[in-house]
């Protein structure tokens, strides 16, 4: 049995306008024709999307900002709504197809068919909240997935873990009050969206189920193995996730121009090993993987390549957690203390 499934689908190609934008097709094209060839055709199984229905979407967004985003895609000008966020005609099908293909990835984790699942969409999700879409993001992929979770299969604790260099300010607004969703983001500090400090931490029944990591940038593979090794050991053994969600954003990479992070191709084999680790000893192998940013197209395919190389070896690795004194720093003060011992 295959064990990972794959979304993608030429269909993601269609969201675009002639202006220049970091987010554009030719971000997956490539990547697209590589997962054609014989060694991925054997060994995943690829799914086919579906797109969200608006009740689906309704269960993170409210009506009020589907409603806008409708009256925006039609106007002439693609940057009315949002200076990063383009719509026209294709837009919205492709952001219901996006979040669709990670929920027909979700079905078929729950149903045991497969074990991981790897959802190769644009647009991305993670800055869109509740009720306002940015950073080229027109609905939250990764928080629809969670909630679909949550309702369709009584799932009560769902680990999502960002690595996109960007805050994860989207999916944390979405779910700042839930002790249902343990957000953990690492990102580069001082940054768009501007926000994911230490000491956003949630609030009421949700207060320590966000846990936000700003890096500085020239943090490479060391400090970020360091930091996520540490904290996933001791949430996952405390939380016991029931499912483990990553919003994977290749933009951390360091031929990425967008951050100033240095994370090698190899890192994204790294922390899928850490993960695929941890998915098995918490979750039995439940983890499922949605894209988010990544601008260098070279990078990113080739990153996301590594991703599922890992997810595709018979065993995982378990890397070393070595010490780095300065991302030890980090950790030595940091408000998650108060809710969990790290
Ligand atoms: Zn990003």
């Amino acid at each position: 049995m295959n064990r990972l499934g794959l979304v993608f689908d030429s269909r993601y190609l269609h969201h675009a306008i002639s202006n220049p934008s970091p987010e554009n097709p030719d971000r997956l094209r490539s990547l697209y024709l590589h997962l054609q060839q014989e060694k991925y055709n054997k060994n995943t199984r690829h799914i086919s999307p579906r797109e969200v229905t608006s009740a689906e979407i309704c269960m993170v967004h409210s009506s009020f900002y589907v409603e806008q985003l409708r009256e925006h895609a039609v106007k002439a000008d693609p940057f009315s709504y949002d200076r990063d966020t383009y719509l026209m005609d294709d837009s919205l099908p492709t952001a219901r197809l996006a979040a669709g293909g990670c929920l027909a990835l979700a079905d078929r984790i729950m149903a045991g068919e497969i074990d991981y699942g790897f959802s190769l969409i644009r647009p991305p999700g993670h800055h869109a909240s509740a009720g306002r879409g940015m950073g080229f993001c027109i609905f939250n992929n990764v928080a629809i997935t969670a909630e679909y979770l949550r309702r369709q299969y009584g799932l009560r604790r769902i680990l999502i873990l960002d690595f996109d260099v960007h805050h994860a300010n989207g999916t944390q607004e979405i779910f700042y009050d839930s002790n249902e969703v343990l957000l953990l983001s690492i990102h580069q500090k001082g940054i768009f969206p501007f926000t994911g400090d230490s000491d956003e931490i949630g609030i009421e029944g949700g207060a320590g189920y966000t846990v936000n990591i700003p890096v500085h940038s020239q943090f490479g593979d060391s400090e970020y193995t360091y930091l996520l090794g540490h904290l996933l050991q001791g949430l996952v053994e405390q939380y016991l996730p029931q499912f483990i969600l990553v919003s994977a954003g290749y933009d951390g990479h360091r031929d990425d121009s967008i951050s100033g992070t240095l994370l090698s191709t190899q890192w994204f084999a790294t922390v899928t090993h850490l993960l695929r680790r941890h998915a098995f000893e918490s979750c039995n192998n439940r983890l499922l993987y949605v894209l988010e940013g990544g601008y260098n197209s070279a990078a990113l395919e080739k990153s996301v390549l590594a991703t599922i190389d890992a997810m595709l070896v018979k065993n995982f690795e378990r890397p070393g957690i070595l010490s780095v004194p300065r991302a030890e720093k980090l950790l030595v003060d940091h408000p998650l203390r108060q809710y969990w011992t790290i």
